[in-house]
């Protein structure tokens, strides 16, 4: 069973995640390190404006929307907490701390869901494109359930002490079994609990 752990303290990886947004992480994790390498502390971010962080971005793609992004949500901690940290969240409930992210600019479910996931350790299930196909074939949403929707619909059948190894174990079985097309129903795991066995 995959086990939390914390890779980057949790404005690292909302800057990291604004990176990522339809971007390859082979492209999106040597643009963050650029940025922590060139800019080193957050304040520089912000004086350095959008355009320039766009300049050393840009290799993540959408250079200019995500500079916007990272500048503005940077400006928002400031001027919310005081300081570039999201640290009082780890307090917050996190519904409360789900829809404050989505305050940021360039932050929806997924990205916030990230953030208190993988920075926090929280019992919240990023849902990507893997784990909400995965969900919906094993029944666990709707077959409507959109992306953004699945992140409270997956909580009231997943306990919050799983949604890390959830997430994970999801992401796998997408990629290797459970494919989008052409699942491997005949190699699956748990297809002996999946109304869409064989049927994809
Ligand atoms: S049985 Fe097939 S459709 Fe169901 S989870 Fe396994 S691979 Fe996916």
């Amino acid at each position: 069973m995959p086990r939390y752990v914390n890779r980057f303290d949790p404005v690292d990886e909302l800057i990291c995640c604004i990176l990522s947004q339809h971007s390859a992480d082979a492209n999106s994790f040597p643009a963050f390190t650029l940025l922590r390498a060139t800019l080193p502390e957050w304040e520089d971010v912000v004086a350095a404006g959008p355009e320039r962080v766009a300049e050393i971005v840009k290799g993540a793609g959408l250079a200019n929307q995500k500079g916007k992004f990272i500048v503005g949500s940077l400006r928002a901690l400031a001027e919310t907490f005081g300081s570039y940290t999201l640290d009082p969240l780890r307090v917050m409930p996190v519904p409360e701390a789900m829809a404050w992210l989505q305050t940021l600019p360039g932050v929806g479910p997924k990205t916030a869901a990230i953030v208190l996931c993988f920075g926090f350790g929280k019992g919240v299930i990023p849902v990507d494109t893997h784990v909400h196909r995965v969900s919906m074939r094993l029944g666990y949403i709707g077959p409507k359930t959109t992306a953004n929707q699945a992140h409270d619909e997956l909580l009231k059948v997943v306990p919050g002490e799983l949604a890390f190894a959830y997430h994970s174990l999801l992401i796998q079985h997408g990629r290797m079994v459970c494919r989008a097309p052409r699942p491997r129903c005949g190699e699956c795991v748990v297809a002996a609990m999946c109304p869409r066995q064989g049927v994809g």
